[in-house]
């Protein structure tokens, strides 16, 4: 009798570390990829080497198709095709911090659009001639993974718009304080 009492106890405490250890693993890696992504920081900007193979076993299909095969979503599928929440978008990949929300235009090509990056290192540029076209192909400037193409008729101050597929991006909401600041200045 006191033996099964023990295994009871024993079992108890084993699931408990089992659960604790899996939530930990779910707040380290709160990104849209699901997968446990182990170079996912929205805090690291180290550039991160990382080999397809691998990145093919942390993604998703559709993230992986986009991000390291440089594919391209359908036009207006996305999600965040038309979307106005206020806050920060980041690399679905890397999590590194991309673009505001301020920075984000109506264009109605179909894809999310940005006149501007959140800063010049957060994104890198290659020539891009494939398809018969000239175009200019924009990556994460963390981790190179594709995101879209910059082309040169967006809105003023930059008059560029950052075409980016949706996939490939992650959105977290400003906080209170910062959305009630944004409203206020966008109301001046
Ligand atoms: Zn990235």
């Amino acid at each position: 009798m006191k033996l099964r009492f023990y295994i009871l106890v024993l079992t108890g405490s084993l699931l408990t570390a089992c659960n604790m250890s899996q939530q930990k693993q779910m707040e380290n890696n709160s990104d849209s990829t699901g997968a446990s992504n182990r170079y996912y920081s929205r805090s690291d900007t180290g550039k991160i080497t990382v080999s397809n193979q691998e990145w093919d076993k942390i993604l998703s299909k559709e993230v992986y198709n986009i991000a390291r095969g440089k594919g391209t979503e359908m036009a207006f599928s996305g999600k965040f095709n038309d979307h106005k929440e206020v806050g920060t978008y980041y690399c679905a990949v890397c999590g590194n911090p991309l673009f505001n929300s301020n920075g984000k235009f109506e264009s109605n090509c179909g894809w999310p659009s940005f006149f501007e990056p959140i800063n010049k290192g957060s994104i890198i540029y290659a020539p891009d001639n494939s398809h018969g076209m000239q175009r200019t192909e924009v990556m994460c400037g963390r981790c190179n993974s594709h995101l879209g193409h910059v082309f040169e008729d967006g809105p003023p101050p930059t008059g560029l718009r950052y075409c980016i597929n949706s996939v490939v991006l992650d959105f977290a909401k400003a906080s209170k304080a910062a959305k009630s600041y944004a409203d206020s200045v966008g109301k001046k």
